[in-house]
Parts: structure tokens; sequence; C-alpha cells
């Protein structure tokens, strides 16, 4: 479990960032304004996000905004200041993962399940069929509810006809979520030894709902876009993550690490109000980082040895290239030729 205490963001520190982005004037592909709390709790949850919207005009330094919540504080005026700012904001993922009241009191030991479904019902009708900001609406399967993995299918799946809006289902990041889309999504536990029960715990609960089709079944048997537990046998040589050339990730009090996978923060850099966020960024250590992970040395890192998100596609040989050049390690470019 996580040992760091829950916080808010201070002005100071939102202030720090801010002024970071611009003197630097660093682009992002996407601003993704939560982490592992409930960023809408933020008594200036409403101003931040307005001042983020209003400085992001033309998307200068952010292309995209993501947003995960359970909606539960998902007030009108969050609800309009989304939807005004639809350039912007691409996509809204609802953390729901339940059908009934117990199943979700059992799961997130909350209340406010009504008030959740409502605030998620009122999105779409003031939304409309407008395609952004696009809509998650996300069950993550647990032994607590995939007995509601069926219902919820339904339920969303009648809601969004009933309104006429377009939608996809999806048990994977692939195919690509264009549109709103009910998520079945998998496990992430913090303990490695967790991940292969996650994994077939949801796969079977994909069976059940017919959205993966089994040879058992006479059906054409489909392949998983990501297969999260092939490389759990051998050792072998992993493709670099993205996380430490792609991703920042922030938490509340100002500290720099490379993922989110990272809760911990035993890959951080260090704290944004004591440096800036380019030179974290750029930083012997996070050098280090990239360049074991070009190796395929993950020795240092026993954070990366066996995550989920190596192999992914997300970063390529061309952009590990670039990198290598640019930053001048030169002699590290034969590596590339193992991958
Ligand atoms: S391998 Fe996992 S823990 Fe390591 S940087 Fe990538 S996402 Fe983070």
């Amino acid at each position: 479990m996580m040992k760091e205490p829950k916080g808010f963001m201070n002005r100071n520190t939102f202030e720090k960032i801010i002024k970071d982005i611009i003197e630097e004037d660093l682009c992002f592909d996407k601003l993704t304004p939560f982490g592992l709390g409930e960023s809408t709790l933020h008594p200036e949850f409403f101003e931040y996000m307005s001042e983020i919207f209003s400085m992001n005009k033309s998307r200068k330094y952010f292309r995209s905004i993501d947003l995960h919540t359970n909606a539960i504080n998902l007030s009108d005026e969050l609800i309009d200041l989304f939807i005004k700012h639809s350039d912007q904001l691409n996509t809204i993922s609802f953390s729901i993962d339940a059908i009934t009241e117990d199943t979700y009191l059992n799961i997130r030991n909350n209340r406010n399940f009504n008030q959740m479904i409502q605030n998620i019902r009122k999105f779409f009708i003031k939304r409309g069929n407008k395609r952004v900001p696009r809509a998650n609406l996300q069950f993550i399967v647990m032994e607590e509810n995939k007995h509601e993995a069926k219902a919820f299918k339904d339920y969303w799946s009648s809601f969004l006809s009933e309104h006429k809006i377009d939608f996809q289902i999806n048990y994977d990041w692939n195919p690509p979520m264009v549109k709103d889309t009910i998520f079945f999504k998998r496990l992430n536990p913090i303990k490695h030894e967790e991940i292969n029960k996650s994994e077939s715990l949801h796969y079977n609960t994909m069976v059940d709902l017919g959205l993966i089709k089994t040879e058992k079944n006479n059906e054409i048997k489909e392949e998983r876009a990501v297969k999260s537990n092939e490389y759990r046998g051998e050792p072998k040589r992993r493709y670099p993550c993205s996380g430490p050339f792609k991703y920042m990730m922030l938490n509340y009090s100002g500290e720099l690490t490379v993922c989110c996978i990272d809760t911990l923060r035993e890959l951080s850099l260090g704290n944004i109000n004591d440096s800036s966020i380019i030179n974290l960024w750029n930083s012997p250590l996070n050098h280090s980082y990239r360049l074991d992970h070009i190796k395929g040395d993950l020795s240092r890192l026993p954070r990366c040895i066996n995550c989920n998100n190596l192999d992914s596609p997300d970063i390529s040989i061309d952009e590990l290239e670039r990198y290598l050049k640019h930053f001048g390690h030169k002699d590290h470019l034969k590596c590339l030729e193992e991958l």
C-alpha cells in the first residue's frame, strides 16, 4: 500500500508547474490532471482547470487533456466547463466498477453510488451526441464485481442507445477508443504475484460476456491486443518502456516521476519546487533510467522488472535512435539492433 499521506496540490506548486511550462515553452501531447486520488475533491479544482484551459488556448501547451473521475462531485458548473472546453478536453473516464449500491459500497466504501450514476447520466444529457468530450464508462474487473459485468454492459448500452449516442465496447486498449466506450479493464495489482490472477479473472469474465470468443465455443479465437502475462515465463530481452522518455508524472507535492505505475515513487527524479521541470526531466538520473531500458538491464530498477507496461509499442526504434544521437549516447546504438 502507499506510504505517502494524501494531500492537495497547493497553489504555489500549481503555479510553479504552469510557470515552468510557459517559461520553457514546453508542449505535451496530453495533460491528465489526476493521479492516485480524486482531483475533483480539490477545493480549487474548478479554478485550476479554468486556469489551465485559459493558458492552453489553441492547445499551445497540451494538445489534449484527459480526466479520470469517480463523478461524485461532477457539478453542473464542472460539466458546463468541460463541455465549453471540449476543444481541449478530449476524454473523461468515469470510474464506476459496479451496477448496484452494495457492490459499489463493498469496493469503494462509498455510499454515493446513486449520485455518481445521476451525474454521469446528466453529463451525457448535457453533452448529447457530440463526439467530445468523449466518455469512458470504466469497469475494472475484480472478484468483488465480476458478477455485475453483464448488468453493467446492458445498463449502459441501453442508456446510450436510448439517447442515440454512438458507442463501442472494449476489453482492451485496442481497438482505439474513438467513440464513447464501455470499457472492461484489467486490474493492475500493486503486488507482482497477483498480475496473472487478475489477467485470468479478466479473461474469463470477458469470455462469459461473449466479448472474447473461444475455440471451445467453435468460434474464432480472438487474440488479445496486449498480452500482459505473455512475458512472465523465462526472463527475456525486454523492449524499453516509454515512461522515462515520454511520461512526466507529478504528484500533489510536486514530486516528479516517470510513470503512473510508480505509485511509491521509487523512480522519483526530485521535486519541481527545488528545480525546474526540465532540469529534473533531463537529469543524469533520468538518462540512467533510459539507458538501462535501452540496454535491457533493469537490475537497478526493480519497479520496472515485472511491470505490465514494458514491451508496449509506445516508443519506436526511430525515437530511441533519435534520443541516443541527440544526447550523445551513440555508443549505445548497437543495443537497438537487439530489439
Ligand atoms: S516499466 Fe513500468 S514502472 Fe518502469 S517506467 Fe515503465 S511503466 Fe514505470
